[in-house]
């Protein structure tokens, strides 16, 4: 029989204490009532205010655990990252199978070591990806192994020097050879979902909606069978099979969606924009063609699919909005990824079509520089968080991990700080709207309900000391009751 625990002495819940029985909250109120209320508990005293626990509205969870493995390019200018790939080569770490793995280096920086081809040869052979996945770099030995050098890319690009040579630099869809040839076996795949799971229990949180492949997903459904950690995943639309439908995939995955990419990144300018960039003489790079898509798209939809539109510029942003509002409704709302620059009275269109605003503040960790550069003329257009919020539609914070460190405070300090990006305009919002969006607002975009410390609510709880804004990690994370995380001395036990 499941025993009761009553969480005592915690704050900030509306609440003193929190009673927890069979994965649910039973019980709020002050200790003495509750203890008195439940026989044969169990009380364990705490310090700190309990909150709901935060799900993740967008990352790649088998990619995520996949990246804590490889060797962490981030931030690094082009010597410290050969120097850095040189030691994981010696050392043989961030290595599968052959391949050296790198991951989240500046796309100018792998346009420098793209020149530079001994360096490369010697690391052979290679894979690093760019921190927007977008772009990835080899050496040139392997990219000729690959066929690189002869291969049709419609959609990306195989670059190559001014000789003609090709560099191992590879753009959008050319980067599919290379990730293939590297790619990681079944059983490291469901190592890696378990990986990423416990690093996300340790950043408070308890669920995410995450992006994936046929084995990825059949990876995320393994490990959520026995951890609790709920995962609504989307599945890459070209990974569909025909006749496809959403499905439970484990006690607590489900296949809800699917996706599509309308266009590239800010950092490569292949973000896809009404007008030209202000550092850039070009309007980006669409990925596919609105109008031979959207037939495949109302099928999925037909069949009960949502759709998830990756669209970062203002000209994507409007094609995935028109596409959307045309299509049959599915149990989780349509959704658009990233939206990072929108026109003017697109956020009370896409509230009025009911589709999910899915963002990511901590980007602006590395893309504010970037943002202000190309976007200067259009900084009021960009990042738009406040706009949306208060327009009505479903805001829903997530991080694109492994693009970046699902961090729940990196999240939270750039949701609040993002007034930061300029342009004269109110873009950040208040730590409570912004924990909602990691809450309700992203159960509310797989058509779910909750995200709220309340009797009856599943114990999905995060005991914070001072907050998520302040603490790195919380002290004490339940995911249906169970405690996933805890520091050393979260809380003091007592059986009556
Ligand atoms: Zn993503």
């Amino acid at each position: 029989m499941d025993r009761t625990i009553v969480y005592a002495g915690a704050l900030g819940a509306g609440a003193h204490a929190v009673a927890v029985r069979a994965g649910r909250i039973v019980g709020l109120g002050d200790p003495s009532t509750l203890c008195r209320r439940f026989e044969g508990k169990v009380v364990r005293h705490v310090r700190g205010r309990f909150l709901p626990a935060a799900l993740d509205g967008h990352l790649h969870l088998v990619d995520f655990g996949l990246a804590l493995g490889e060797t962490d390019l981030r931030g690094l200018d082009a010597e410290k990252t050969l120097e850095r790939l040189r030691a994981a080569r010696a050392q043989g770490e961030g290595v599968r199978g052959e391949f050296l793995l790198g991951r989240g280096a500046r796309p100018g920086v792998l346009r420098q070591l793209s020149e530079r081809r001994d360096a490369l040869a010697e690391l052979a052979p290679l894979r690093i990806w760019a921190q927007d996945l977008h772009t990835a770099l080899t050496d040139p030995g392997t990219a000729r192994r690959l066929g690189l050098h002869r291969a049709e890319t419609p959609g990306g690009e195989v670059v190559r020097d001014l000789s003609g040579e090709v560099t191992g630099l590879l753009r959008e869809s050319a980067t599919a050879p290379l990730a293939e040839a590297a790619q990681p076996d079944q059983a490291s795949r469901e190592r890696a979902a378990r990986r990423a799971i416990e690093a996300l229990w340790q950043r408070g949180i308890v669920g995410a909606v995450t992006f994936e492949r046929a084995d990825g997903e059949s990876a995320v459904a393994r490990a959520t069978e026995e951890m609790p950690f709920h995962a609504y995943v989307y599945r890459y639309a070209e990974s569909l099979q025909a006749g496809a439908r959403p499905q439970v995939l484990s006690r607590r995955s489900v296949r809800v969606g699917a996706k599509y990419f309308l266009d590239g990144t800010l950092g490569s300018r292949t973000a896809w924009m009404l007008v030209p960039y202000a550092d850039h003489p070009a309007t980006g790079m669409p990925r596919l063609d609105p109008d031979e898509a959207r037939e495949g798209m109302r099928e999925l939809a037909g069949n009960g699919f949502s759709l998830a539109l990756h669209a970062i510029g203002d000209r994507a942003a409007q094609e995935a909005l028109r596409l959307l509002e045309g299509m049959p409704l599915a149990a989780a709302p349509h959704r658009i990824e990233h939206l990072q620059v929108v026109a003017e009275g697109f956020a009370q269109r896409l509230a009025q079509a009911g589709v999910t605003a899915s963002v990511q503040p901590c980007h602006l960790e590395q893309d504010l520089a970037e943002a202000r550069a190309a976007w200067a003329d259009r900084l009021e257009r960009a990042y738009p968080y406040s706009e949306l919020l208060s327009a009505g539609a479903n805001l829903c914070f997530g991080s694109d991990a492994p693009v970046e460190d699902p961090s729940l405070q990196l999240g939270l300090r750039w949701a609040v700080g993002a007034d930061a990006v300029g342009g004269g305009v109110r873009h950040g919002v208040s730590v409570e709207e912004g924990l909602a969006a990691y809450t309700q607002g992203v159960l509310r975009s797989v058509g779910a309900q909750g995200g709220r410390v309340a009797v009856g609510e599943p114990a999905n709880l995060a005991l914070y000391e001072n907050g998520p804004m302040q603490d790195a990690m919380p002290m004490l994370l339940l995911s249906e009751g169970e405690p996933v995380h805890e520091v050393a001395g979260a809380y003091r036990e007592e059986t009556l």
